[in-house]
């Protein structure tokens, strides 16, 4: 068998010279970019590379013993900085956390593990996946290939860009409000949040632990259910973990038609902020599933605006309860203060935070206070079952739902450092998503140019509950019939290594 059999032209065989070759060259190969495109773009916290030739020569001794090739054979992924691989770097993009190396591994990087995959590193990220650009990772944001000056989203910002960038074929990011899906729009790649449970969230690090999912990213549908499918499945150590079949069911149909499927577009995912050149490309992004066959089916999510402060109280809420644990005693970070103990718990959280960790933990804090629960954390639970009814109802009709995944493309950096609420719009047509727990994915469907730029655009399809499988093959279709996913960043074109253009 092939190195490359099962993995997509575009995603897989773009970063491997040959088919054939040593699993040790593709890694040689693999930190040769990462070398040359990591200092522009700032993709990785950590690399690992003595580990990954260890790895590889182990891969290339067993295939040479006949052993049989895993699923992921020889295949360097990225994880993000709150995934847990024994003896990795995960800092979550916090200061607190500099200098972590995990105990233990993940359930689902232990599943890679065993398909053949081989971690290079861990990601940049927003601070505990706190945010949707990057920039508030404690070590300087991550930039987009499309254009360096403008952020590649985020909190995933890292995981996204080293797929972009080519530098791998396959990354996990993590997905507690959008956090995969908004950044891969954003970078013009594939990112899927499957329904909440499929995948183990053991050696996740938390954030909002009813939200978080881990999610990938790859530049093909294929390449996606290839990882989900490693990765999926009950976890002793999950309770949450759902014991979901593989994904395959509904792809063994014909790819290239989607006769006899409904798609709603729901009237609320075109609100007047969206940019015109992202509402173009999504219209013309609909138009092309009804030539597929589909029909497309007007629906109503009429809670869409209740989302974004739903998610800002839920989350938070969790949030500062999982962050209690930081605390200059068991993990990281230590500052001694005044010499007492709770003075040297407030200095180390005084320190080790960044300011959006902080203004969440204060919130979330505060939404749960004696007093304020029922006004705040309770009524928040009640709006996120309207939403949950919204997307019920729609799907009463419909088979998935269409829309844009992101209302803006990429911004410049900085643009909205300075208005936290402006920063939170951004998520506005994924959180409903991730509130209701069900599984999206966000495919490439054209470019919008600002100031002589393309920039992509992610067309994003939401399934009913364990509805995974239909979302994919509704992506794989699309995909068929466009080029979108195989449109490079244009200053990365030249790829194989050598950085080329882009003034950082
Ligand atoms: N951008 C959202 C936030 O800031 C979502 C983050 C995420 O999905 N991790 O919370």
């Amino acid at each position: 068998m092939s190195r490359t059999d099962g993995l997509d032209a575009v995603g897989l065989r773009d970063v491997l010279a040959r088919g054939d070759e040593s699993v040790e060259a593709t890694i040689a190969e693999t930190f040769d970019r990462i070398d040359a495109v990591d200092p522009r773009l700032h993709v990785f916290l950590n690399t690992e590379r003595a580990y990954a030739e260890r790895r590889a020569i182990e891969l290339d001794r067993a295939r040479a013993a006949g052993e049989p090739p895993g699923p992921l054979f020889g295949v360097p992924i990225a994880l993000k900085a709150n995934m847990c691989l024994e003896g990795f770097e995960s800092n979550c993009g916090s200061k607190i956390l500099a200098g972590y190396r995990a105990p233990y591994t993940a359930t689902f990087v232990q599943r890679l593990l065993d398909a053949g995959a081989i971690p290079v590193g861990t990601t940049n990220m927003d601070e505990f996946a706190m945010g949707s650009s990057s920039e508030n990772s404690a070590f300087g944001p991550t930039r987009n290939p499309w254009d360096p000056s403008r952020i590649p989203g985020g909190s995933s910002s890292g995981s996204a860009v080293a797929v972009a960038a080519g530098l791998v074929p396959i990354a996990l990011g993590s997905d507690t409000g959008g956090s995969v899906w908004q950044p891969a729009a954003l970078c013009g790649i594939h990112g899927f949040k499957p329904t909440y449970g499929r995948v183990s969230r053991y050696g996740l690090i938390a954030f909002g632990s009813s939200l978080d999912q881990v999610s990938p990213f790859a530049r093909s549908v294929r390449d996606i259910e290839l990882v989900m499918n490693v990765m999926s499945g009950a976890d002793a150590n999950d309770s949450t973990c759902l014991d979901e079949p593989p994904l395959e069911p509904e792809h063994a149909r014909d790819p290239s038609s989607l006769a006899g499927l409904s798609v709603g577009v729901p009237q609320e995912y075109f609100p007047s902020i969206l940019e015109v050149g992202v509402r173009r490309a999504v219209e013309a992004a609909l138009a092309t599933l009804e030539k597929l066959g589909a029909k497309l089916v007007p629906v109503t999510l009429p809670h869409t605006e209740f989302a974004i402060p739903t998610y800002y109280v839920l989350a938070t809420a969790e949030a500062s309860s999982n962050l209690a644990r930081y605390d200059g005693v068991r993990y990281g970070l230590r500052v001694d203060g005044d010499g007492s103990l709770q003075g040297m718990f407030a200095a180390t959280r005084a320190a080790g935070f960044g300011a959006e960790v902080k203004r969440r933990i204060l919130l979330g804090t505060y939404v749960l206070s004696a007093g304020y629960y029922d006004a705040w954390y309770g009524r928040a639970l009640r709006a996120r079952a309207l939403l949950r009814q919204d997307f019920e109802r729609a799907f009463e009709s419909v088979d998935v739902i269409a829309g844009p995944t992101s209302p803006l493309a990429a911004f410049k950096i900085g643009e909205k450092t300075a208005d936290p609420l402006e920063m939170y719009l951004s998520d506005a047509l994924t959180v409903p998503t991730s509130l209701s727990g069900l599984p999206a994915i966000s495919v490439p469907c054209g470019v919008v140019e600002v100031d002589s730029t393309p920039l992509p655009v992610g067309l994003q399809l939401i399934g009913p509950h364990r509805g995974d499988a239909r979302v994919l093959r509704v992506a794989r279709a699309f995909e068929s019939v466009t080029e979108f996913a195989r449109a490079r960043p244009p200053r990365m074109l030249d790829a194989r290594g050598a950085a080329r253009g882009g003034r950082a």
